[in-house]
């Protein structure tokens, strides 16, 4: 046979759902298993947004449909845009995807070539780096580290900007690590991409899950509207992972390729949940600040908890729901704190180095569970800690 496309030996899977299917497989031998690995809010949409994707099918809105989608939704993001993040951005700049993921991934498809570098989030998603050298670009981290907050530090961004550089990829609030960037932080990385012409993609999938400060987008700066594309999308604010929808704000000249790309690849997104969609973002009920309030609790519960664990340190995080524990004091690589916590106590959570090597001395937990299963978890924990009490110290 012949080889496959050499792009797939540079792409990467996700940690995440490899540590999903094996706790999957311990589940089906019988085993209890509590699910921190994916970062999957444990809510539903709310009631009337599963009514408006009764209504739509209905009316019959299962059709092949607008390629960058309806315009109603993108009317209705704009809308939300503007209310949520004071932004002022047109429907005209706005494309659906089928998941944010696939918004990032046509994001740098219209913008990478090969060779280009991408300054990207070190630890922060897996598919950041993975999508960029599948492009054949080159993908260069820039480290959050544990001794500056996880903010990004804006001086190391700027001694890795080169000739080749395209862009700066940015995730506030971040995942894994939960960091909000600061409002200094987010000024030098604007002023640095106006200086060196680049694009800023800003991933924020979690904005609306903070818990202190207004949300501030990348897009927000001097300067900044011509030169972003915010990746957004349902799935973390709107408790809607399965349904599959996101999108991009894109400026004027980039929303033809994303269109372009759109139609060579998935046509439309279902028109049914776009529909549903904007009853979610109108959000009559309150249902995302409802949940971001119970996330709040959990945080505030499962830090404090965590912390009392033997050789784990967890600083609470300003936004997303995860707690980013480093374990470096156990005395153990994180693989196998992971490993013991899920095949001895049946705990699932991802080992730090899945979201890059500074990632090296941390796991990651969801904290997307509730309460009553977040204290279950740590009590799991506390008995297998007696694992790594009486292990050799490494070094
Ligand atoms: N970006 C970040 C930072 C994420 O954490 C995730 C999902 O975990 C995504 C993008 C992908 O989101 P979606 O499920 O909408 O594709």
């Amino acid at each position: 046979m012949r080889p496959l496309a050499s792009r797939m030996s540079v792409m990467s899977g996700e940690g995440a759902l490899s540590v999903f299917a094996r706790a999957k497989e311990l589940e089906r031998e019988g085993r209890s298993i509590i699910h921190l690995e994916l970062g999957e809010p444990d809510f539903h949409p709310a009631p009337p947004v599963r009514d408006a994707l009764e209504r739509a099918l209905d009316e019959g809105k299962d059709r092949y449909c607008s390629v960058p989608g309806v315009l109603a939704l993108r009317e209705e993001i704009a809308a939300y845009l503007k209310r949520t993040r004071n932004l002022n951005i047109s429907p005209g700049s706005v494309v659906i995807a089928p998941g944010c993921k696939i918004g990032l991934f046509m994001a740098l498809m219209a913008l990478v070539e090969p060779g280009d570098e991408v300054l990207y989030p070190e630890p922060g998603f897996p598919g950041y780096p993975s999508i960029t050298l599948g492009l054949g670009g080159v993908p260069v981290g820039f480290s959050l580290r544990e001794r500056n907050h996880f903010q990004p530090d804006p001086d190391e961004i700027a001694s890795k900007i080169s000739s080749r550089t395209k862009a700066i990829l940015t995730n506030s609030p971040n995942n894994p690590t939960g960091t909000v960037y600061t409002d200094g932080v987010q000024r030098r990385i604007s002023e640095l991409a106006i200086k060196h012409d680049l694009y800023v993609l800003s991933d924020e999938i979690y904005a609306r899950i903070i818990y202190r400060d207004p949300y501030v987008s990348m897009m927000s700066y001097p300067g900044m509207k011509e030169r972003t594309l915010i990746i957004d999308g349902f799935s973390k604010s709107f408790a809607m992972t399965g349904w599959r929808l996101g999108y991009n704000v894109a400026p004027p000249h980039i929303v033809p390729a994303l269109e372009m790309l759109a139609v060579n690849s998935y046509t439309c997104v279902a028109e049914f949940t776009q529909y549903a969609a904007i009853e979610a973002l109108r959000d009559p009920d309150g249902a995302t600040p409802r949940m971001v309030g119970e996330f709040a609790a959990r945080r505030e519960q499962f830090v404090r908890d965590l912390n009392r664990v033997p050789g784990f340190r967890c600083a609470a995080p300003k936004g997303a729901f995860y707690a980013w524990v480093n374990i470096g004091d156990t005395g153990l690589s994180a693989e196998e704190v992971c490993r013991l916590m899920l095949e001895e106590v049946g705990v699932a959570a991802i080992p730090g180095a899945a979201f890059g090597p500074s990632g090296f001395d941390f796991v990651r937990f969801s904290f997307a569970s509730s309460s009553a299963t977040l204290k279950e978890a740590v009590d799991r924990i506390m008995q297998v800690s007696a694992s790594w009490q009486s292990a050799p110290v490494r070094k």
